[in-house]
């Protein structure tokens, strides 16, 4: 039996993924899980596609093709190396690469799929995505909105009535839906967008921000010469994912143009200052959704977060002020769509699958700081850095301030929880930072968290001005799944009337769990790194092995997920050397 594939066919990036043992499997193209939708030639002519493509992009910037899904339905042709191609034709040679990559993963052919498309496309684009996939040898199952297929990999089974917004920030397009699933059907009710708003403007606003610091330094142009703008887009990109994540980014390039080289910092408020007017146009369009809708914002059960520059956090920010959940963004944005789409493969082929199960930390981590609250200042305002739901591992830093001139030290405080004043959160640990520069009030400190998948967290202060630093690593008690235990036992108080003994005996059960749950994901690794390498049979029984596993941490039954540990660790040692 031929296998069927989902392919999320999208502007800047697209990815094929493929249901393994009842869940979505990306398939990785070139190693990695994100193929650029990019055409190009190599140095003998012929044609290349994806990461290759793009990394020719700067050497031949006039025969690479960027963007393409902007064109489908449209009467037009592209030239590539004096060859002239329609956007069906460039779009299947895209998809015929992601079909290869699957057949060489699943070692069988796959001649079906599903692709998605945005919900604003037309019948004329619908049916040219359609041609590319039939032109990729592509039988093509379903064309499916990428908003449903979002609300699918959150919710495979869709049983539950909801209404979900799903807001999509891409690299050149942005899309807000509205998903109602009512009685097992899935519907976009209202969609609003900006076929030309993405992270590719804020790439355009960045580099003419950098560009400008360039020109007032060396009296030069870099915007004016076509190979370093290609330079300086990938430079400021790279910075610009960055600063999701970081306060700070450094852009460093040798030998710019001539023998000057550029090296800035950007931070990341005086970024979200530049992007903010154009992610204010993406909250109208959420607001266009609800009112073509007629549907309240109060009414939204869940707000799924697509498309990779929704990782920008200023985006959870204006969303969080207009809406009343949180958005979700513990599927990773990009790979999202693909995993819908081949859930919807799944249940053409009639496999039955499951949602998505990511590990992400149910706590959020954080410090204190003085700040406003209830109008007062206090000095115990605590500052989220790591929200529930993030997806693990993750890194999240942010700048403080010093608040008196001259200070010498600072004190970082770590707590866990919800609540806005530290000292109503859990404790997790401090650290003093001594022997700060002798420097005026609002010295910038640096903090960042790192929160790997055993629950251990690493924080970092780092005065900027002199680079002083300080690492703590902290144990947090989190692995992932594992309940509070602490806060369990305060919200109790005397109702199960234990007496000391029992509860350290619970202390004890919650510390055996944990301990369970680390080994089965240290095994998963080591098991992860092999697969590769071991033969056809050795791995599929290798990979039953890790479904069960995470089914059965899923499903929190301990004392068969110690067996399974057992099994996983007897087999290792055969394949491992
Ligand atoms: P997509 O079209 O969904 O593949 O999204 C690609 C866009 O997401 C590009 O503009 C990327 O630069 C942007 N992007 C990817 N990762 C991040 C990140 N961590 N923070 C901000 N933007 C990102």
């Amino acid at each position: 039996m031929s296998a069927i594939v989902g392919i999320d066919l999208g502007t800047t990036n697209s990815e094929v993924a493929v249901i393994r043992d009842g869940r979505p499997q990306v398939i990785a193209v070139d190693g990695e899980s994100i193929m650029p939708s990019c055409v190009s030639v190599d140095a003998n002519g012929g044609i290349i596609v994806g990461r290759p493509a793009k990394n020719q992009m700067v050497a031949a910037p006039e025969s690479t093709v960027l963007s393409i899904k902007r064109k489908m339905g449209q009467n037009t042709q592209v030239t590539i190396a004096s060859r002239t191609y329609t956007p069906e034709e460039i779009s299947a040679m895209i998809l015929a690469k992601l079909k290869t990559a699957a057949e060489a993963y699943l070692g069988q052919a796959v001649t079906e799929a599903v692709i998605t498309v945005p919900a604003y496309f037309d019948d004329a684009q619908r049916k040219a995505t359609q041609n590319a996939g039939t032109l990729a040898g592509l039988e093509v199952r379903r064309i499916i909105n990428e908003p449903t297929a979002a609300a699918l990999a959150y919710d495979a089974d869709q049983t539950k009535d909801q209404t979900v917004l799903v807001y999509d920030l891409g690299g050149g397009t942005f899309d807000a839906s509205l998903v109602v699933a009512q009685d097992g059907i899935v519907e976009v009710k209202a969609s609003h967008g900006d076929t030309h708003l993405g992270g590719d403007d804020f790439d355009q606003l960045l580099m003419a921000h950098v560009d400008q610091c360039f020109f007032e330094a060396h009296g030069i142009r870099l915007m004016e010469d076509l190979k370093a703008r290609n330079r300086l887009w990938i430079a400021v990109e790279k910075a610009k994912r960055a600063l999701s994540d970081v306060p700070f980014a450094r852009i460093r390039e040798e030998y710019m143009i001539g023998d000057l080289h550029l090296d800035m910092e950007i931070a990341r408020s005086e970024y979200e200052e530049m992007i903010r007017p154009l992610l204010r146009k993406t909250i109208d369009c959420v607001h266009r959704c609800f009112k073509d809708a007629a549907i309240l914002p109060g009414a939204v059960d869940k707000v799924i977060l697509v498309g990779g520059a929704s990782r920008t956090p200023l985006v959870t920010e204006l969303l969080s002020q207009v809406l009343p959940v949180a958005p979700r963004h513990e599927i990773d944005p990009d790979l999202i769509v693909a995993m819908g789409a081949s859930i919807q493969a799944g249940v053409i082929k009639g496999l039955k699958t499951s949602s998505i199960l990511v590990d992400i930390t149910p706590y959020t981590f954080g410090t204190s700081a003085v700040g406003i609250f209830n109008g007062m200042l206090q000095n115990d305002i605590f500052v989220p850095l790591i929200h529930r739901g993030t997806a693990l591992p993750t890194k999240k830093g942010e700048v403080f301030l010093t608040m008196h001139d001259g200070q010498p030290a600072v004190d970082v405080r770590i707590y866990q929880g919800e609540a806005p004043l530290a000292e109503d959160n859990i404790f997790i640990g401090n650290f003093l930072v001594e022997g700060l520069k002798d420097a005026p009030a609002g010295n910038e400190i640096v903090l960042t968290l790192a929160l790997d998948l055993n629950g251990v967290l690493e924080v970092t202060a780092i005065e900027k001005r002199t680079g002083l630093s300080k690492t703590v690593s902290m144990q947090t008690g989190d692995d992932g799944a594992s309940f509070d235990l602490d806060r369990a036992r305060e919200n109790l108080g005397d109702v199960l009337g234990l007496n000391h003994g029992e509860s350290s005996r619970l202390e004890q059960a919650g510390e055996e769990k944990h301990q369970i749950i680390v080994i089965a994901k240290d095994l998963r690794k080591r098991a992860d790194a092999l697969l590769e390498e071991i033969d056809a049979t050795d791995a599929d029984e290798l990979r039953a092995l890790l479904s069960e596993s995470q089914k059965v941490i899923a499903d929190g039954d301990l004392s068969k997920l110690a067996r399974l540990n057992e099994s996983l660790s007897d087999m290792l040692f055969y394949l491992e050397d």
